[in-house]
């Protein structure tokens, strides 16, 4: 193959399609900043409701007879470990690219790297392992078995914070499953899913098994939502996109997987190590920013503790080390780009209004890079009622305030629309099953914060999502039951 593929300034990326590099039908290409310098990283293919077409067609085409459904669930098996191999091989390139792409510093990066082939190695061993079953229903002259069928063509959506990762919990469980995938990446984040796609069919994945259509939500993504061909969505993003988009599947009975907004709390009881919960809170707020759903960004810690920890999670914050991502030395990054930091900005500014207290923080600055970065941020005399502790600001920003019981705390924290994910940080092993048990989030950790595994299912719950990432039951979500009836 002639195109580039590593990223190099001014590098230009065409669609995959079908297996090869494919220009926009509109012949229209849209640039890519580096955020940590403002300066053009690429530019990417500006994707329409043509190359839509042209995607999934070639997506319906690999999965149709003889093709990708028929392959036998070993080999699918074999193909999804040699692609988390090459994951593995291309770790440096890919940790790069995506670090230019959002910002994420280069050590984080690799670290996401270094997990990312287990999520390919993990469907790889699940492949053969898909299988319906025997039902003994009350009739003893009928066999009735049931039967685990790919589903067609999914679409993928997915967001700018974890290109790779969010994209390989999708890809993974749908083509372990047998479907064909059409990938929609965020148009802030072209370039990681594309380098994927053409590593997936260096691993021998046959041509049109994995697409990737660039370009904008509207212009690119709504299509392929609305797609007559699609036989599922599996979107990660904002909840207000994953609205629209559950209402769009609906209305055409086709299942959507969503997985959207967070505003998490974490919960600090006056038994806990509060040292240890202070340096939980800044890696659940401050890690990539603030840009992650998980963020925990409301911290809710016992009006006995309360002063220390605010004490050590302001020290720590204004510590922080902001820069070059591509720098080891450096803590936090920029946000991914202008409009992101722009947002964060607005939002501390809100609180002020709202009459929040700046312990620390509350400026946006260029990192001395001539990025868009914003300091971390800590927000006190803030409650529930407030928009800074409603709303998901997706940044590094941490609202801060006491409680006085167990009750009190887990009734303030299941106060949100949404219910993605909870900290909780106590030495009482009773009170942190009690109280996981209490909270309406689809993820509880307890004394830690972010701890994830390909082999563990996420859901987020109430408006943070529907259906299930990671794990064996995932792959519900990329198959369909039939029931067959044998007159014996
Ligand atoms: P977004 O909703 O703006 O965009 C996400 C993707 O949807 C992008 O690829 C975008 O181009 C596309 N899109 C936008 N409008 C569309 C439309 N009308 N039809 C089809 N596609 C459309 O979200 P974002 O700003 O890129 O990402 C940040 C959000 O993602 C945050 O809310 C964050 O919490 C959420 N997120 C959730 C998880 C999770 O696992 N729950 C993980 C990461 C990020």
């Amino acid at each position: 193959m002639s195109e580039p593929t590593t990223l190099t300034t001014l590098t230009t990326w065409k669609h995959f399609i079908g297996g090869r590099w494919v220009e926009p039908a509109a012949g229209e290409y849209f640039d890519s900043t580096d955020p940590a310098t403002g300066r053009t990283l690429y530019r990417a293919a500006r994707g329409t409701a043509a190359d839509i077409d042209k995607a999934v067609a070639a997506a319906r085409a690999a999965f149709e007879d003889p093709g990708w459904r028929d392959l036998s669930q070993t080999r699918r098996g074999h193909l999804l470990r040699r692609l988390g191999e090459l994951v593995a091989e291309n770790a440096d390139e890919l940790a790069l690219m995506e670090s230019r792409d959002n910002g994420k510093l280069l050590r984080e990066m690799r670290g996401q790297l270094a997990s990312l082939p287990e999520y390919f190695h993990y469907y790889a061993g699940l492949a053969d392992k898909i299988h319906g079953e025997t039902v003994p229903t009350s009739d003893r002259a009928v066999l009735n078995y049931t039967a685990r069928e790919p589903l067609g063509v999914v679409g993928a959506i997915t967001p700018w914070n974890s290109p790779l990762t969010l994209t390989t919990s999708k890809l993974a469980p749908a083509l372990c499953a047998g479907n064909t995938v059409v990938v929609k990446p965020s148009e802030y984040t072209s370039a990681s899913g594309l380098r994927l796609a053409e590593l997936a069919l260096e691993a021998g994945f046959p041509p049109g098994v994995v697409n990737v259509v660039t370009g904008y939500g509207a212009e690119a993504g709504g299509p392929l939502v609305d797609h007559e061909d699609l036989a599922k969505i599996s979107f990660t993003g904002s909840t207000a996109t994953g609205s629209k988009i559950a209402a769009s599947a609906a209305g055409r009975f086709i299942g959507s997987t969503l997985e959207l907004g967070g505003k998490s709390p974490q919960i600090v009881f006056e038994d806990a190590d509060v040292p240890n919960a202070a340096m939980g809170v800044i890696a659940g707020v401050f890690a990539a920013a603030g840009q992650t759903c998980i963020a925990g960004s409301r911290v809710f810690a016992h009006r006995s503790v309360y002063e220390e920890l605010l004490e050590r999670v302001c020290e720590r914050a204004k510590s922080i080390r902001i820069g070059d991502p591509l720098d080891e030395a450096t803590e936090l990054g920029p946000l991914a780009f202008e409009a992101q930091r722009d947002k964060v900005a607005a939002y501390v500014d809100l609180g002020r209004e709202e009459g929040a207290r700046v312990l620390t923080g509350g400026a946006p600055t260029d990192g001395g890079t001539g990025g868009c970065f914003y300091e971390p941020t800590v927000l006190v005399d803030v409650d529930n009622s407030m928009r800074v502790v409603r709303e998901e600001i997706f940044g590094p920003v941490v609202a801060i305030m006491p409680f006085d019981t167990e009750d009190e705390v887990v009734g303030l924290a299941n106060d949100t629309e949404y219910g993605l994910a909870a900290g909780i940080w106590t030495t009482n092993l009773s009170r942190a099953h009690r109280v996981a048990g209490r909270l309406d989030a689809g993820t509880v950790w307890v004394n830690t914060y972010r701890a994830m595994s390909p082999m563990s299912p996420r859901q987020g719950f109430k408006a943070s999502g529907v259906g299930v990432e990671h794990g064996t039951e995932t792959i519900k979500e990329y198959t369909r039951l039939k029931s067959v009836w044998i007159n014996t």
